[in-house]
């Protein structure tokens, strides 16, 4: 890696989802020097690991090719990925930063040609699939991950078949000689765009997440749409690989609720309405969804979205919190428990399979790093001048939509732009 250099006019963005990417590059369009750092091997964040994106239902796909276009073209902006903080200090306008850089053990000279890939049988879980399909001991994150360039897992560094892929590559691209760096940067500002985590279903003991194969969370619902995804776009039953066309989303798995995530995480419902038009697209009228549901919160536009989903006869509401999920044995199917809160009856109704609308936390916690934030009590990052010239874009504030997240990561570039034409001011 050369040596990066920055100044107390460079704007650092912590982050490369959505939000990452629009503060990064409102800021470099500008003109003012940026750094982009990705924890992960490529950009996109959770956006990419979506099958399609409310209000319009388009692909992921499109807004990124905008961004990565942008982000190309941008001479101000440079962008590090497996790239983490682990300390900061100083203050608004003269921050010292220590970042983590992970080897990737492949340099700039990969080509994406897949072989190494191709000479490995080694398999570990997919985190872009969450888990729901294996990748290669050598692997692109992503069909469109940027940069396009392949990892090796530091699992196999060490193996023979770390040496197979070196071998493999025509193009002297895999160094397995790469170690983590440490690397110390002066810079202005800080975008903090660390996103979001899905609630960890597992805690959720009542829905079984972790006993029953036919329940699943709806960010594993997303992947499953995909044709590039661990089932090829089918909706199919983790048990037994069956096609699953009578579905119940379950509405706040793990939000509004004491004992996990107190907060509402807003985009739920919206997602849970969007994943009906899901499976309306694949059986037409034949599949069906039902929601079980405390009350929906679908805001403004998205209120559209809700009215539509009432008028389609695939589409039940039900309003109850489901108490609990058990399994039918002889089936597969999960069944759900509880008491309907609009005629209190009583059901105990199987289904094909289970989505859970888990909540969204904060990626990061910020209490247990050593950086001056304010964060409320739900973890998100409070945006108060008490943080200096650090600021919260996207989900790292709170649980948003890309529309919104996108405003908030705009709003943040333009305050980071205030805090470092300051210092240029002041410097003449
Ligand atoms: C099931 C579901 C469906 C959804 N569908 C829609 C939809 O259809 N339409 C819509 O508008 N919204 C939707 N959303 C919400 C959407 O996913 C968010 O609005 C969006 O992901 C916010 O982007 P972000 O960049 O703020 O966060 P993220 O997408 O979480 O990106 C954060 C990035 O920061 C990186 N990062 C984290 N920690 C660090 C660190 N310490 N150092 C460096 N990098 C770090 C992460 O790897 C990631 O790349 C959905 C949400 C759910 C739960």
């Amino acid at each position: 890696m050369t040596d990066v250099v920055a100044t107390n006019q460079t704007i650092l963005v912590v982050g490369g989802g959505i939000s990452g990417m629009t503060a990064a590059l409102e800021a470099a369009e500008c003109g003012k020097d940026v750094i982009l750092i990705e924890k992960n091997p490529s950009l996109g964040g959770r956006v990419s690991q979506l099958y399609k994106y409310f209000p319009k239902l388009c692909h992921p796909t499109c807004g990124m090719e905008i961004n990565l276009r942008r982000t190309k073209a941008n001479p101000n902006l440079r962008v590090m990925t497996m790239t983490e903080v682990s300390n900061v200090t100083g203050e608004k306008g003269n921050y010292s930063v220590t970042l983590k850089v992970s080897p990737r053990y492949v340099n700039e000279n990969c080509t994406a040609c897949g072989a190494c890939s191709d000479a490995v049988e080694s398999e570990f879980d997919d985190e872009y699939n969450y888990g729901l399909k294996k990748r290669k001991g050598a692997y692109l994150p992503f069909f469109m991950a940027y940069p396009q360039r392949y990892v090796i897992d530091p699992n196999i560094i060490g193996t023979d078949e770390a040496e197979k892929a070196k071998a493999a590559c025509k193009y002297d691209a895999i160094d397995l000689d790469m170690q983590a760096q440490e690397v110390t940067l002066n810079v202005g500002a800080i975008i903090w765009a660390t996103g979001w985590k899905p609630f960890d279903a597992n805690k959720i003991q009542p829905y079984a997440y972790d006993r029953i194969p036919n329940v699943i969370t709806s960010v594993e619902f997303e992947r499953m749409m995909d044709k590039m995804g661990p089932t090829g776009g089918k909706i199919l039953r983790p048990s037994d690989n069956k096609e699953a066309k009578n579905i119940a989303f379950i509405q706040c798995a793990g939000s509004r609720d004491r004992n996990y995530l107190k907060h509402c995480s807003r985009i739920c419902c919206t997602a849970s309405l969007k994943q009906s038009t899901y499976v309306r697209e694949q059986y037409g009228d034949e599949g069906k969804s039902t929601i079980y549901y405390i009350d929906i919160r679908a805001i403004d536009r998205f209120e559209d979205m809700y009215t539509k989903a009432k008028k389609d006869p695939t589409v039940t509401f039900i309003k109850s919190k489901v108490a609990n999920i058990t399994l039918d044995k002889a089936t597969g199917n999960p069944i759900l428990n509880g008491v309907d809160t609009e005629g209190y009856n009583r059901y105990s109704t199987p289904y094909d399979l289970v989505v859970l609308a888990v909540g969204m936390q904060p990626s990061v916690d910020f209490k247990k790093m050593s950086v001056n934030l304010t964060v409320n009590e739900n973890g998100f990052i409070e945006n108060t001048s008490e943080n200096g010239g650090m600021f919260a874009a996207g989900c790292a504030s709170d649980a948003l939509d890309v529309n919104r997240a996108v405003q908030s990561a705009t709003a943040s570039a333009l305050r980071a732009i205030q805090v470092v034409n300051q210092i240029a001011a002041a410097e003449g």
